[in-house]
């Protein structure tokens, strides 16, 4: 700049693109610090909405600012992006010859294209005429769109279960967006919901729990399985903002639950097999565990069971194996053989031997996590005030997503078993008989290898015809 700026124009456009009364606020807000930066005396705002446009809708302060600009008004203008400018190449060609005849300094925000030298004007021109820059620039602003709702913590999307939307009003009773509240009633649902996955209880029993209180979907659907299995594994739920499913920085939100609660239901809703499974209830206490012990087979129990009889007699359920279908034992003395096991098990069992015999890896693992998420958070940071550009933001956020993963993944390795929790000791029995079908399953399938071992025809039942080990 050869002579200094005596007063500079900032020019601010929305469009259907980015479109909100914020956008400009933020265009504006970025241009004035510009001009603090470069020294300019800033004389003059001009702001056209541009919602609804087509190319050939007017736009009277852009029109008013040329106007400016011919008469001497100011001698400089600050833009967030060409493309707030311009929306063509040819109008961008007449601008800067306009910029030309009046020695008009002409700045972007970001430094990616300057128009105040002769090198930012051809960036300007080669960008201009390749379609693929205005893509480029549309994901720039969107991303800056949603930076800054991501520093200023704004919910994104659909407000979750367990959450409702509330209106902000500012200071001159207008509407200025929305925050996510708690809704304390649906928040200790998701709660209890996630004390139940924890306890090892099934994502039907969990859809049943939701339907049970009359809860629906926000479509007004009874809430299924694995629509709350989703839904529990959405790490907003303990404060984490996202973006595409990827943890992203920390969201201005109450987390519902605390990390720990997440991160071990997590570990459980993401172990490989639960999603292949069949969805049916789990009514038998054996039923997908119990193995058939007949030389070679190997095959897993399934149940028979049998509709009642017009006359009355029931003939009584059992386990079969479906593989070489030659073992048959009834259910009952099989099942009671197996709680009694279990109960004596628990009783004596010493819980300590279910935690984690790696307490420093683990403490390490979420000091881990807890340091990439800071890191994100000082990235969006960075980002929303301009120390790193979007391709910078980018490439960084890909290797802390790479780590981030990696921690979550040793932390659910580390974790300490909580499927025993209360199940243990003196009150064994009691908490045994108390609990549901499915959490004796989780226990049973996680400590014991049940084989069922062959008897001949019209053998009855012993009590070795059941071969219970200990895993482990
Ligand atoms: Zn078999």
């Amino acid at each position: 700049m050869s002579s200094k700026v005596q007063a500079c124009g900032i020019y601010a456009r929305i469009s259907s693109d980015d479109g909100s009364a914020l956008g400009v606020a933020r265009q504006i807000d970025d241009c004035t610090r510009e001009a603090e930066r470069r020294d300019w005396k800033l004389a003059e705002v001009f702001t056209d909405n541009d919602v609804s446009a087509t190319k050939s809708k007017r736009r009277p302060e852009y029109e008013r600012l040329l106007q400016a600009i011919e008469t001497g008004g100011i001698d400089a203008v600050i833009v967030f992006d060409v493309d707030r400018l311009t929306r063509t190449p040819a109008e961008l060609e007449r601008f800067i010859d306009l910029a030309d005849r009046h020695h008009i300094a002409l700045a972007s925000i970001g430094g990616e294209v300057d128009l105040a030298t002769p090198q930012g004007r051809l960036t300007a021109r080669i960008k201009g005429s390749v379609a693929r820059h205005e893509v480029e620039q549309m994901s720039r602003r969107l991303k800056r769109k949603f930076q800054e709702n991501a520093k200023e913590g704004k919910p994104h999307g659909v407000t979750p279960f367990g959450y409702r939307r509330e209106h902000i009003i500012d200071d001159q009773g207008r509407n200025a967006g929305y925050r996510e509240v708690i809704d304390p009633v649906q928040a200790e649902a998701v709660r209890e919901l996630y004390r139940m996955v924890i306890a090892g209880q099934s994502l039907r029993s969990l859809a049943k729990y939701m339907t049970d209180r009359g809860f629906k979907t926000s479509r007004g659907n009874d809430f299924a399985g694995n629509v709350i299995g989703n839904m529990l594994r959405n790490p907003r739920y303990a404060g984490h903002r996202t973006h595409e499913k990827q943890i992203i920085g920390t969201g201005n939100w109450e987390p519902i639950v605390s990390q720990d609660t997440f991160d071990q239901a997590f570990a459980i809703l993401t172990t490989p097999g639960r999603r292949h499974s069949r969805g049916l209830e789990a009514r038998y206490l054996l039923s997908g565990i119990a193995i058939c012990g007949r030389e070679g087979c190997g095959g897993v129990l399934r149940p028979n069971v049998h509709k009642p009889r017009p006359d009355g007699k029931q003939r009584s359920s059992a386990y079969v194996c479906p593989r070489c279908m030659k073992l048959t034992r009834r259910m009952d003395p099989v099942d009671e053989l197996v709680n009694d096991f279990m109960v004596a098990y628990l009783t004596k069992f010493n819980l300590r031997s279910t935690a984690t015999d790696k307490p420093d890896a683990l403490r390490s693992a979420q000091e881990a996590r807890d340091a990439v998420l800071a890191r994100m958070d000082t990235l969006a940071d960075s980002f929303a005030v301009g120390e790193v550009t979007a391709r910078q933001m980018a490439r960084i956020n890909e290797q802390l997503q790479v780590q981030l993963e990696a921690a979550e993944r040793d932390i659910g390795r580390l974790q300490p078993n909580r499927i025993l929790h209360g199940m243990t000791g003196p009150g064994a029995a009691a908490a045994w008989e108390a609990t549901t079908i499915e959490h004796k399953r989780t226990i049973i399938r996680s400590l014991l290898k049940v084989t069922i071992l062959p008897s001949g025809p019209g053998v009855k039942f012993a009590d070795d015809q059941v071969l219970i080990e200990p895993l482990a």
